[in-house]
């Protein structure tokens, strides 16, 4: 009988030290091989947009994160879903906007570390947080911030307040989560209408098994929604970014293709 006391205390003791042991991370989308924070940031600066170079293939698939501790969390903010992830006028919402009064203030989902805390063109003032275990959350259009660069702030812990910066058309809350830079539907973590995590999220290890297990209706599966380009006269990958809103290097890499290559009046790009 004491004996398997022990042994409980024993196990308990070794969850709590792997946990806080896995929770060190460094920002894994910096390190990432051939991923730039330049390259991040101008994908970043271009729109709320999924951007596959965010994601080369060569990114380490050991998601070690536990649902344990994903279902240690704070609501973002309190108000009512106002858009969805998934796609949105061709392209893909990234986050869940939540609607908030401007001043509204934004707590941390989960205890981390704040790894951004600036302006960012399509999202306004942002902060990221680090989580560990490669999950990241993204906090956008704030009127103002309430956290240092660098800080490590606690579940519960207000971050920023509400606003409209960036691009948006009302002061509401856009949040985001990620793992592996990777972004996942936010609703399939929180129940945001009654303020609570989903049941299912402590019982896997990743966000990716968790998006297996609860597929949201709406989208077939987490995937950018790719557009097509038919190249016209007088155009070059330049021109063809600016208007796409899209880079060069997103278009070279969809359509295999340099940044000297010559186009074909007619030739169809994929663009995302
Ligand atoms: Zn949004």
């Amino acid at each position: 009988m004491q004996k398997s006391v022990l042994l409980i205390c024993f196990s308990l003791v070794l969850m709590l030290f792997s946990a806080k042991a896995q929770y060190i991370n460094t920002d894994s989308l910096i390190v990432v091989e051939g991923l730039d924070l330049g390259c991040l940031i101008s994908e970043l600066d271009s729109m709320e947009i999924y951007s596959p170079e965010l994601l080369p293939d060569n990114l380490a698939q050991e998601s070690i994160t536990s649902g344990y501790l994903l279902s240690m969390f704070s609501m973002p903010g309190s108000g009512h879903v106002i858009s969805r992830f998934g796609p949105r006028s061709g392209r893909m919402h990234t986050g869940t906007d939540i609607k908030m009064n401007k001043g509204d203030t934004i707590y941390a989902a989960f205890d981390g570390i704040v790894t951004r805390r600036q302006y960012y063109h399509g999202y306004g003032n942002m902060v990221v947080l680090d989580h560990g275990n490669n999950i990241e959350t993204y906090y956008a259009h704030l009127s103002g911030y309430l956290i240092k660069d660098g800080a490590s702030v606690e579940m519960g812990e207000p971050i920023g307040l509400a606003g409209a910066t960036g691009r948006a058309t009302t002061s509401h809350l856009h949040f985001e989560i990620r793992e592996n830079g990777k972004p996942y539907d936010t609703e399939l973590v929180f129940d945001f209408e009654n303020g609570k995590t989903r049941g299912k999220v402590a019982t896997v290890e990743n966000l990716a098994e968790l998006h297996k297990e609860l597929k949201p209706k709406g989208y077939s599966v987490n995937q950018p929604v790719s557009q097509k380009y038919v190249v016209r006269s007088g155009d070059s990958l330049y021109k063809i970014s600016k208007r796409t809103k899209t880079t060069i290097k997103s278009l070279c890499m969809l359509n295999d293709l340099k940044e000297t290559s010559i186009l074909q009046i007619g030739q169809v790009l994929t663009v995302y």
